[in-house]
């Protein structure tokens, strides 16, 4: 059985003690194992990028963002196979994976500005003779730390933005599906980058604490669950690291009594089921303003979903796959259950999904429950699954309420045909993303993405302009060349 092994220095490596099985969701079955780094293979790679980064860090800008024309050509002549490896490992549907792969590749795109957004700020005669200038130096080794869902395009959130901006990188993917980071990261030797500036180990908590501890990496990047992200960001904290760690959501969309209630169904099927609902953008509460609204989105939504089709990855007719694990199929069935014992109605039950030829893939249907409040298990924990449920209020105050109150705060949307209840939404929800009439608000490529309260620990969001301000460090400079005419005496106050 192939093994993922780690790639170190430019070298594969798969001499690691322990393996893990990689399933594929839809089968079920086993197909590849993955190496768990011990702490000395991570320990390895991290010696590797910091033996890299002197030579890296001196590169010009321009010729570090020539290898990122070059990944990006690279990146787009291999996406057939990138999207059937993310199919193979994720499940999710291959017009979902070339979406996946397309927005990782943006990423790359706004890199290959390198030049452009290390330029500095510049200003002369801040005093007689003295300029003085700010400049942006690179951190040196970082990491990053990513999940199963987005296998290419979370990692592609990261190392190109870190490697251009002068740092060399230490990439932890998933271990539930490492195979993608895996290859993109290959690529990046093929497009003419340097051994050793980019590595990937692959690991559990032991690599993930080596990478959290180590005190030659400078900044971790993470994007996982909440409870992971808060370890993750004390941890490197404490540890004197720079660090953003974005977690789990539950994003609301408010449906408004004027809202254009068949496009609204829309939008939702797509963003509350597609990819299965495993995304941190994905919208996985409605609220109905008033009973009108509330009888309308849940009958026409019921009616919509009949036409859904969950399957395999490779039927591009299909429009969700499987969850990733057994363990999580059972997790959300779990929530589904507790909603109804809960006391509210499921009104579209996907329990019981079954896909012929794939008895024994993870799949979960697509599953509508009305009737939900606040105090439920299923409304406070984020389910990550294909369900949507349905919150009744009165008010659009009310609605938002319940968003603010809420401990994630990553995105959110509102539909309406009321420019003025618009712009009050957006002006004071607690979120992080915002759309109006727009279900998954995810910023791109030249902007940053992030979420408030308990979905992003830090100060930076990822991506985009934050990005160059995580993966450097300012310096400024202040120069005086003094000629004959302006020498100064001493002077031993501020000049006023
Ligand atoms: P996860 O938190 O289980 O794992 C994320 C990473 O952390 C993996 O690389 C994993 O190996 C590592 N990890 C897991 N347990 C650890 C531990 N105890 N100590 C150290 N490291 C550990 O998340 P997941 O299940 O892979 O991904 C789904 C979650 O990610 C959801 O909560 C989703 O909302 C969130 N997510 C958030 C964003 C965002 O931008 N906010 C984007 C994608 C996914």
């Amino acid at each position: 059985m192939d093994i993922v092994g780690h790639l170190i220095n430019g070298q594969l490596n798969t001499s690691s003690t322990r393996l893990q099985d990689v399933f594929n969701p839809a089968t079920g079955t086993v197909t590849k194992q993955v190496a768990i780094a011990p702490k000395a293979t991570v320990e390895e790679a991290i010696a590797c990028a910091a033996a890299a980064y002197p030579a890296w860090r001196d590169t010009p800008p321009l010729k570090r963002a020539r290898v990122m024309f070059k990944y990006k050509e690279l990146l787009e002549r291999n996406a057939d196979k990138i999207t059937a490896l993310i199919g193979a490992e994720h499940g999710k549907i291959c017009h979902d994976a070339a979406g996946e792969l397309q927005r990782g590749i943006e990423n790359v795109e706004y890199a290959c500005g390198a030049p452009e957004l290390l330029k500095g700020e510049f200003s002369k005669n801040v005093g007689p003779s003295i300029d003085s200038w700010s400049e942006f130096q690179p951190l040196g080794v970082v990491a990053g730390i990513t999940p199963f869902n987005f296998p290419a395009m979370v990692p592609l959130w990261m190392f190109p933005m870190a490697i251009v901006c002068g740092n060399t990188f230490v990439l932890k993917p998933s271990e539930r599906d490492p195979s993608t980071a895996m290859f993109i990261a290959e690529l990046l030797q093929e497009a003419g980058l340097p051994d050793g500036v980019m590595n990937v180990v692959n690991g559990d908590k032991e690599a993930v604490d080596t990478l959290l501890t180590d005190g030659r990496v400078k900044a971790v990047s993470f994007v996982g669950s909440t409870p992971i992200a808060e370890y993750i960001y004390s941890t490197a904290s404490a540890h004197g690291k720079r660090c953003q760690a974005l977690g789990g959501a539950k994003n609301h969309a408010i449906v408004m009594p004027d809202a254009d209630m068949d496009n609204t169904v829309n939008q939702l099927l797509g963003a509350a089921f597609g990819s299965s609902g495993e995304r941190c953008m994905a919208l996985s509460v409605a609220v109905a303003v008033g009973k009108e609204a509330g009888d309308a989105l849940v009958a026409k939504m019921a009616d919509a979903m009949t036409a859904l089709k969950v399957g395999e990855c490779s039927d591009a007719s299909n429009d969700f796959g499987p969850v990733i694990t057994k363990e999580h199929q059972e997790k959300v069935v779990g929530f589904i259950s507790s909603a109804e014992s809960q006391g509210a109605t499921v009104v579209v039950d996907g329990r019981d999904a079954r896909v012929t030829g794939y008895e024994d893939g993870f799949f979960v249907g697509a599953t509508l429950i009305d009737h939900v409040t606040k105090d439920m298990e299923s409304y406070q924990q984020e389910i990550f699954g294909p369900v949507l449920q349905v919150v009744r209020v009165d008010t659009m105050e009310q609605a938002m309420q319940l968003i603010n109150a809420h401990e994630y705060g990553n995105g959110t949307c509102i539909f309406t045909r009321d420019g003025e209840a618009a712009r009050y939404f957006s002006d004071h929800i607690e979120v992080g993303m915002v759309g109006i009439n727009v279900p998954l608000p995810v910023p791109v490529a030249y902007h940053s993405f992030g979420g408030w309260k308990r979905s992003l620990f830090g100060d930076l969001h990822a991506y985009g302009p934050d990005a160059v301000r995580f993966y450097t460090k300012r310096k400024t400079i202040t120069q005086r060349w003094p000629s004959a005419g302006v020498r100064e005496g001493k002077s031993f106050s501020f000049p006023s």
